[in-house]
């Protein structure tokens, strides 16, 4: 059997080693202390900001390890999750389908189909719809970062897989095109797949699904049905992508709760974390095919290749997550400190930076919420190792938001229908876009998005406030710009904090006004993070960095409030997110 893509190879990943200077490890080690950091979050968050400017002359990796070291930290993590207890009792063929769960580790479809079927095809299919335009701008649906970080975890899985006695098909087409014929080819009984829950992602759920109805298998093919033997391969769905899992909400999902603290304590009350699913140590044997595919090259995807020259280059793949995971919790000791630094903005040590992996799949949220555990019973727990579960509830609950509100996630009115009269203004658009605004923080964190493809929370929170409150643009224009950069781009977390950041989310309390000077002066009193993206600032002084005046470009609009930092009253969503951190932080005293 020759089954033929492209031609191209993919170009191995070759990582240097990142060495530390001394005063970056001088700094770590302060910021590494929880005496000083838990009582002065304000110190902590100049020092994340200060060790972070002196290591961020240049690119850093994301992990910083070598590919010897992740590799290493890989096979351990691999090893802790290996079971050989398991019998497999299938019979025939079992196609697993990857989308968004690029990774071996606790992947439930995968587990599936091993013990249902003698052999499994492990399929991708590079979907030419991922590379089009996105919805009503006509943005690059898949700007280049991503798809090389694609590209990365594709190649990282199928290596994983080979591990354990398998491999990857890479097919080129969509899905309902190819994984009908394999499963004819093949004889496969049943394709395993993790479940999405937004409108396009199931369009082609349905699709699948109607194609593989026309496909007969041969009777004696499909004894190893999970179910009745039948004559038409089946698409079964696992769900996979959330730390506490669907099937396990203490309510329907469709009374799921529009305030998240109430949702939050629920779970938190009733649920309980499903623990990982442990594999055996091999998956084969594989089917015999001569030809497993090659990876496209960006440009066979119409993409230009694009170099993170600065800032952060995130690994693609499951082996990075896993380093990433054992540098942020084991080897750098930050999650004891997580909650005093999560608001800054430069350096990859503020905050986890799992999000890239968690949306591509190749890092499970269960996964991480053991090494929570683990690092709490074996070091400490306190508020900032429960602080990461507590965002990664936030990621949960606006996957769960996509399935109760469909589709009304991406319109104009949000969820609650809001009348809004927005401008679709192309000149101030761009001049976001391009981080051209006259706004130093503004423009330093657009900036950042678009040479590394990723932004912190905090300043996404700015920017998407500065574009729809500051200069009233429609924030679906900047919803899809972020789905184009975006490393981590998801459409339940992307789209359901644009709604909030908006005004127009489910929950009708969020008011979400973010002052520029205050969020300046509390965030980058230095001026060190505006300064590294925008190199001309660095000759101002330190205070006026954020407020260069005639220094700098001309402000693009005056802002709702005014410029002075002494005038902040209305930044009410961060005063909302303070109230609700506070009750959070006696909440979690109490346990
Ligand atoms: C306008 C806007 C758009 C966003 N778009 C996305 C997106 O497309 N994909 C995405 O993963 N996140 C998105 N976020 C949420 C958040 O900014 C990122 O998850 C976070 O910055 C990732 O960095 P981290 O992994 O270091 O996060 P950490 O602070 O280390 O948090 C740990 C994890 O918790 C989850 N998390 C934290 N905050 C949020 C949040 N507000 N919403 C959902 N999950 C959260 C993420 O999975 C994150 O990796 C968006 C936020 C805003 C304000």
């Amino acid at each position: 059997m020759a089954i033929f893509l492209f031609t191209t190879t993919l170009p191995f990943l070759s990582l240097p080693t990142t060495t530390l200077n001394s005063s970056k490890s001088t700094l770590t080690s302060i910021l590494t202390n929880p005496t000083t950091l838990h009582h002065f979050p304000a110190i902590a968050m100049n020092l994340c900001t200060t060790t972070s400017a002196a290591s961020c002359s240049s690119m850093q990796h994301v992990p910083e390890q070598d590919s010897n070291q992740t590799e290493r930290v890989a096979n351990l993590i691999f090893q802790r999750y290996t079971s050989n207890n398991t019998n497999r009792s299938g019979k025939g063929t079992a196609i697993v389908w990857f989308r968004n769960d690029l990774r071996v580790l606790d992947n439930e479809a995968l587990y599936k189909a091993w013990l249902s079927s003698q052999t499994i095809l492990p399929v991708y299919c590079v979907d030419p719809r991922l590379f089009a335009t996105t919805y009503h701008f006509g943005f690059p649906k898949t700007g280049a970062l991503r798809a090389q970080f694609l590209l990365e975890s594709l190649a990282d899985l199928r290596k994983n897989l080979m591990k354990r006695g398998l491999n990857l098909l890479i097919q080129h087409g969509k899905p309902e095109d190819v994984l009908p014929s394999l499963a004819k080819t093949f004889g496969a009984h049943t394709v395993y797949a993790q479940k999405e829950t937004c409108s396009e992602e199931v369009n082609v759920e349905r699709s699948v699904s109607r194609c593989l109805q026309q496909v007969g298998v041969p009777s004696e093919e499909s004894v190893g049905a999970p179910t009745t033997s039948n004559s038409h391969p089946k698409l079964q769905f696992v769900w996979g992508t959330t730390m506490y899992h669907h099937g396990d909400l203490p309510f329907d999902v469709s009374c799921l709760p529009d305030v998240y603290t109430q949702f939050r304590k629920a779970i938190e009350a009733k649920c309980t974390v499903r623990s990982c699913i442990k594999l055996p140590a091999s998956l084969g044997p594989p089917p015999a095919i001569e030809d497993w595919g090659c990876l496209p090259s960006l440009e066979q995807l119409g993409l230009y290749s694009q170099n993170v020259s600065k800032g952060m280059k995130f690994v693609g793949g499951e082996t990075a997550a896993l380093s990433r995971v054992y540098e942020y919790f084991w080897k750098k000791d930050l999650l004891k400190v997580y909650k005093e630094t999560r608001n800054g903005m430069l350096g990859p040590d503020y905050s986890t930076k799992f999000s890239p992996w968690l949306a591509s799949g190749s890092l499970s949220p269960r996964l991480i919420y053991e090494e929570v555990k683990r690092y709490e019973n074996e070091r400490q727990a306190n508020s900032s190792t429960y602080w990461v579960l507590f965002e990664l509830i936030w990621r949960d609950y606006f996957r769960f938001l996509s399935v109760k509100y469909g589709n009304l996630l991406f319109h104009i009115g949000g969820p609650r229908n809001v009348q809004h009269n927005w401008s679709q203004d192309k000149k101030l658009f761009e001049a976001w876009r391009d981080g051209c605004t006259g706004y130093p923080l503004i423009d330093a964190n657009m900036k950042e998005l678009s040479t590394t493809g990723f932004m912190s929370n905090r300043g996404r929170q700015i920017v998407c406030s500065f574009l729809v409150r500051d200069m009233g643009i429609d924030w679906r224009m900047g919803a899809e710009w972020f789905e184009t950069c975006l490393l981590d781009y998801d459409p339940c977390s992307n789209y359901g904090n644009w709604t909030y950041g908006s005004g127009v989310g489910n929950d009708p309390r969020e008011d979400r006004y973010f002052s520029i000077p205050k969020q300046a002066q509390t965030y980058d009193p230095e001026g060190e993070y505006v300064a590294y993206w925008l190199p001309q600032l660095r000759i101002i002084a330190k205070d006026k960095r954020n407020f260069p005046g005639n220094l700098y470009i001309r402000q693009i609009v005056p802002l709702k409030f005014g410029t002075s930092s002494r005038h902040n009253k209305d930044d009410k969503s961060l005063g909302a997110r303070r109230a609700n951190d506070k009750g959070n932080e006696r909440r979690w005293n109490r346990r």
